[in-house]
């Protein structure tokens, strides 16, 4: 049998994302991972593990292919895929603090990412401050030494795509002896290497741009090399590695991506490079016909020079990823132009190649309503699609009108 292994980690992005953790199958040659739908495998005598496969709880081998392509595209050592990207949240904050850690979470954090961690996590004696990421000094001020065992960092955040500085934010938590950890669903491994520029591990809601086509639900923990757990704990396997800690969480707990759940982000990964040039130009455009545009009073694109976080976005991003927001000076507005747009579907999520429209204050933010995290409610979301630019253009024209 011809050995069809190969080493890709100097392989540029897309070479990474197609080839690693896909080696043809050894019995077949596919060309693709097969979608191993089983939960138990043969053992050659007891102990005698195929592989090290064993239960598919604790390993399968359709998730392996999944999760070695991670770890290559975010430059990690080992990468874990869950069945949802809040799953992925919660197994990786289990596995790195304890009641009476303290967290600095950003004030404009997911919605959910804000949920879990202000009410699971904080009945379980684990505190947080919402604060200002894009401020070095606030966070600075936030972390309180000995307790502030994380900092959690969306960059840009949803919807006000706000940008935070991951380096200097990385080189804070490391001198307070506490985590740092990149959402890094927004602008994707292929825009944005968080573990390169000093942070401990990524999350990812893999349903977005991983996935891609809006047709499943996953998530992801990347850890990067020698990533240890905060300062002063020792890990359930006795070691103070933050990925040991983690494989052992997702194995105990066990919120593990399916079969085919895996295959499908794993397909969808493999073309994420071309989809996200497509998603930036496609945003980029959209976002410069609707600083034109008199009916908005305000567009929030990374991309454009006026935005506050221009100036990292050009130096930490390499594109400025597709979503746009933009408000349009009343709530009625806002959500006319929601009601109005055929090419843009009103749905919530985001990262798919199909042009997405929504009512934040309304629809995915409703539930911080009244809460730091609060969002204005004249407020318009895009996920800028990778359908035909003009299309998407003549379309926020009309229902602008
Ligand atoms: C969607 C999303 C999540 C949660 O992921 P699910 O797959 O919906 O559980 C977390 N962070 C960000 C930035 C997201 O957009």
């Amino acid at each position: 049998m011809s050995d069809d292994t190969h080493d890709w980690t100097s392989a540029g992005f897309s070479t990474r994302a197609i080839h690693a953790g896909s080696d043809p199958d050894p019995t077949t040659g596919a060309v693709v991972p097969p979608i191993y739908q089983v939960s138990t495998y043969k053992q050659d005598g007891v102990g005698g593990l195929r592989n090290g496969y064993e239960y598919s709880r604790s390993g399968n081998p359709t998730r392996t292919a999944l999760e070695e392509a991670l770890a290559a595209v975010e430059g990690g050592s080992r990468a874990f895929a869950f069945s949802s990207g809040l799953a992925a949240e919660d197994t990786l904050l289990r596995a790195a603090l304890r009641p009476g850690d303290h967290v600095v979470v950003p004030d404009d954090a997911y919605g959910g990412t804000y949920r879990l961690v202000a009410r699971v996590f904080g009945p379980w004696g684990v505190d947080h401050t919402p604060v200002d990421l894009s401020d070095v000094d606030v966070v600075a001020a936030a972390i309180e030494p000995g307790r502030t065992k994380m900092v959690w960092v969306e960059t840009p955040t949803n919807p006000l795509l706000g940008v935070s500085d991951i380096a200097a934010l990385a080189a804070l938590a490391r001198a307070a002896g506490a985590v740092l950890v990149v959402d890094n669903t927004f602008a994707t491994p292929y825009l944005q290497q968080p573990l390169a520029l000093g942070a401990d591990a990524v999350v990812h809601s893999t349903t977005k741009y991983i996935g891609g086509h809006s047709d499943v639900v996953g998530g992801a923990v990347v850890v990067g090399d020698g990533a240890q757990l905060p300062v002063g704990l020792e890990g359930p396997t006795g070691t103070a590695s933050l990925a040991d800690a983690v494989a052992f969480h997702q194995n105990a707990s066990g919120a593990v991506a399916g079969p085919f759940d895996a295959w499908l982000t794993l397909r969808g990964l493999k073309t994420l490079a071309v989809r996200m040039d497509r998603h930036c130009s496609n945003a980029m455009a959209v976002a410069r016909f609707l600083r034109e545009h008199s009916a908005v009073t305000q567009v929030i694109y990374p991309g454009l020079e006026d935005h506050p976080g221009h100036a990292i976005a050009s130096t930490q991003m390499s594109g400025f990823g597709g979503m746009v927001s933009f408000r349009v000076g009343s709530r009625e507005k806002a959500l006319d132009v929601c009601a109005r747009t055929k090419v843009f579907l009103l749905a919530e999520s985001l990262g798919g190649i199909e042009s997405l429209v929504e009512h934040p204050g309304q629809m995915t933010h409703a539930s911080v309503a009244g809460s730091a995290l609060e969002v204005p409610d004249d407020l318009v979301r895009l996920s800028v699609g990778i359908e035909d630019v003009a299309d998407l253009v003549a379309d926020l024209g009309q229902a602008l009108a």
